[in-house]
């Protein structure tokens, strides 16, 4: 267990591990980033970094000697980077966590033989496979490259009367699973911690809206039912369990069927705090990042309690320009990354808009909020 005063070392740079850092700060903790990029946001609010690529192990070394935990706020961290830090101390989540997340194909198997519903997936490592692929899932099926795919890249529908050379081509002949299209409702999300000893807590289902494959809005409660919202709560747990899971993550759904029917399959699983629990800082008792911090120190997890009804909007790209407007809304609250560059498709910040339910308690009574 941590102790006030202790540091937290973050892999990654960016908005999350920067929001990580300020929710370590309130609980007295401090955060050292390591990052290989010049200008990682997070540089700017941590007790202090490293710039340097993830396979320097001198500098790896130095960093693992300098804090008490390891963290990471993305899933490309190089496994033998996890591994390397492992060795020589906490690492939370583990690299365990990380090797079945980076590779949609182990993602999906090991979800599928928790007896947990994917939509149906098939490996594809040539062209031939994918034709066999699709002669056994049908058309519309989306391929995915099995590692490095974000926000849509690696990643092409394969429709009616495409030619199935040319989309094998457009993912550059990368192993790759197929997937059958999900006619899918909605898309939600269940952020969830869990500590080493086994205690969990998660947040209320967020129901998510994506444009241009960036998301766009996550809306608190989502529009599902409760059995599902239950289901959705059990499933995170499985999961968690099942990676004997130390911090923050987040499940990805796909909502099929309504009414009786309705029903999830799991799309992704992110081992990090994540966009769609952005929320959470202003709109429930415990923010997602003062939940992580929480439990990879081994400290008892918040209440993960929703305050009212709750919107978060990304601002991406030139949407930030507006932020004079954001800063004016009542109920609405601003956060910005601290990003120079407005580049198009880049997360500059974002706005959670809180409808406080009547009665409920007051959002900074409880400490470490972040
Ligand atoms: P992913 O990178 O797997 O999160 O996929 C990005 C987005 O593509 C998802 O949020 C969905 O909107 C869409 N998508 C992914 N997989 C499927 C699927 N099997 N069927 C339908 N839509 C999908």
């Amino acid at each position: 267990m941590l102790v006030p005063g202790s540091t937290i070392g973050i892999l990654g740079g960016g908005q999350l591990g920067r929001m990580i850092a300020l929710a370590a700060a309130e609980l007295g903790l401090k955060a050292h980033i390591f990052c290989p990029e010049p200008n990682s946001p997070a540089f700017q609010v941590c007790a202090g970094f490293t710039c340097a690529p993830y396979t320097d192990l001198a500098a790896l070394e130095r960093f693992a000697a300098s804090v008490d935990v390891v963290t990471y706020e993305f899933e490309n961290v190089p496994l033998s980077t996890a591994e390397f830090l492992a060795a020589r101390g906490n690492l939370s989540p583990s690299a365990r966590a990380l090797a079945v997340t980076q590779d949609r194909l182990v993602e999906k198997s090991f979800v599928r033989d928790l007896g947990i519903a994917t939509a149906p997936f098939l490996a594809v490592d040539d062209l031939a496979g994918l034709e066999q692929a699709v002669a056994i899932l049908g058309r519309p099926a989306v391929l995915k490259t099995r590692r490095f795919g974000y926000d849509g890249k690696g990643q092409a529908l394969v429709r009616a009367g495409d030619d199935l050379a040319a989309v094998w081509q457009a993912l550059k002949g990368q192993s790759s699973i197929l997937e059958g299209f999900v006619p899918f409702e909605r898309e939600v999300s269940v952020v969830a911690a869990r500590r080493a000893d086994g205690a969990f807590a998660a947040f209320e289902v967020a129901e998510n809206v994506h444009r241009d494959h960036i998301l766009h809005t996550s809306t608190v409660p989502a529009r599902i039912g409760a059995a599902t919202a239950q289901a959705a709560h059990a499933i995170a747990a499985t999961i968690a369990q099942a990676l004997d899971y130390v911090g923050v993550f987040a499940v990805e759904l796909f909502v099929v069927g309504r009414g009786a029917d309705e029903h999830l399959l799991v799309n992704e699983i992110a081992p990090r705090v994540h966009n769609s629990g952005h929320w959470t800082q202003d709109g429930a008792l415990t923010s997602q990042f003062a939940q992580h911090v929480r439990a990879i120190a081994g400290w008892p997890l918040g209440d993960p309690s929703r305050i009212g009804r709750v919107e978060m909007t990304n601002l991406i790209g030139r949407d930030v320009e507006a932020y004079l407007h954001y800063l004016t809304e009542p109920g609405a609250h601003l956060h910005l990354y601290g990003k120079d560059e407005a580049r198009a498709g880049r997360k500059m910040g974002h706005v959670n808009r809180v409808w406080r339910d009547a009665g409920a308690p007051a959002p900074r009574a409880a400490p470490g909020r972040g």
